[in-house]
């Protein structure tokens, strides 16, 4: 098997930093205790919690009981949104759901699930840019709307939404407002009270901390039914053993995106840019995906007409390098992307595209490669295809 030398798919899943995996060691071995254990060990781990809430409350500008730790963003999203869904069945208050027909498949799931139990949901579908209107989700608002969900920034195409009016409309209409933020998480502003949510998903594995770790912000007051029961763990808000040393890395490595995150980010933007100006000045016929302006400074979103995109993977692949043609949780399924469906692309393009997503080491040389190797496959694929078009 060849190896992976440039890896540009870190809308799938970061490398853990060193310095994260530094601050998570000690809670595998020395001090392993269960923090539900009321002897020093426990007491030790206990604390290592405490402090990592405390620690990601100061970023996210709430208080640390608002913050749940969850297995990922999967499960912060279900939680958010069948919680709150079975809160309002239970007390006889709405029915409705708005969301948008480009979420990731962990919240269009979620609430297609509860719609098999009689809930009614709205699909907004997004402008053909990538990006929601504001007007458009107040279209949709009824007087049994519960729950509005919209994602910070798109997990395929890295556009950017209108979370903080859709946050104001939502809380005038007295509506709650979850955020999946789990790709915005490191390269966009965090603050809850800015973002005017009441709910907002994060996965550690987006940020250079490991998988299986995440959290929802859930702010005072609002109501849930908790989703996970067993153990008094999270408050009796969550049950199970708490993910110890993944937590303690999930709080280092937020602290190191927010603090790094300036760099970062103008790191990002350079060399997304070139990437992106690369591919449309060196490839006939290819297009970006999604507003050029409004996205994150890591995505890069293209079509190349007349290629399949899986075929183009497999090449770069060859090459050793990684990319994906979209969520990496739908791979190997034949269906073209949801997300570009719903931005106006046909089956045929949307099967023709391929998503690049830059992380923070990632250097110029590796963008020239990457450039190199994408013109050459994509010419010689074209070349291929109209070579058996015409022996047909
Ligand atoms: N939401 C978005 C926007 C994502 O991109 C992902 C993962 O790709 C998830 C949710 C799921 O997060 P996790 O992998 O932690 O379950």
């Amino acid at each position: 098997m060849n190896r992976t030398e440039i890896y540009l798919d870190h809308a799938a899943t970061t490398p853990v930093d060193p310095r994260v995996l530094e601050a998570m060691l000690p809670y595998f071995t020395e001090q392993f205790g269960n923090p539900s254990s009321i002897y020093a060990a426990g007491r030790q781990a206990r604390a290592a919690i405490d402090q990592a809430r405390a620690r990601i409350a100061r970023i996210l500008h709430c208080q640390p009981r608002e913050i749940v730790f969850t297995s990922g963003g999967t499960e912060s999203d279900n939680l958010a949104i069948k919680g709150v869904a079975w809160w309002h069945r239970l007390n006889g208050r709405g029915n409705h759901i708005i969301t948008t027909a480009f979420e990731h498949h962990a919240v269009l799931h979620s609430v297609q699930y509860l719609e098999k139990f009689g809930f009614e949901a709205t699909y907004v579908r997004p402008g053909p840019d990538g990006i929601v209107r504001v007007e458009d989700i107040e279209a949709a608002i009824r007087p049994d709307t519960i729950l509005i969900s919209v994602m910070y920034a798109n997990n395929e195409i890295g556009t950017i939404q209108p979370i903080a009016e859709i946050g104001k409309l939502a809380h005038r209409y007295g509506i709650l407002f979850h955020t999946d933020a789990v790709q915005a998480a490191g390269t966009l502003p965090l603050d809850v009270e800015r973002l005017h949510v009441d709910l907002l998903s994060l996965s550690a594995h987006k940020f250079y901390a490991p998988k299986g770790v995440g959290l929802l912000y859930v702010r005072q007051g609002t109501k849930l039914l908790w989703q996970q029961n067993g153990g008094s763990q999270e408050s009796n808000r969550r049950a199970g053993t708490e993910n110890v040393p993944g937590i303690v890395g999930m709080a280092t490595a937020l602290e190191l995106a927010y603090a790094e995150r300036e760099e970062r980010n103008a790191h990002l933007l350079a060399l997304r840019d070139r990437l992106i100006d690369g591919i449309l000045q060196r490839i006939p016929d290819a297009r970006l995906n999604g507003d050029r302006e409004q996205r994150l400074p890591n995505n890069v979103n293209v079509s190349f007409e007349g290629v399949d995109g899986e075929t183009i993977l497999l090449n770069l692949d060859m090459h050793g390098i990684a990319a994906s043609s979209g969520s990496a949780c739908t791979t190997g399924s034949t269906e073209p992307s949801h997300v570009l469906l719903a931005i106006g692309l046909t089956p045929e393009q949307a099967r023709s595209s391929i998503r690049l997503t830059l992380g923070k080491d990632n250097t110029e040389q590796e963008i020239d490669r990457t450039l190199d190797v994408l013109e050459e496959t994509v010419t010689r694929l074209r070349r291929l295809t109209s070579a058996q078009a015409r022996a047909r």
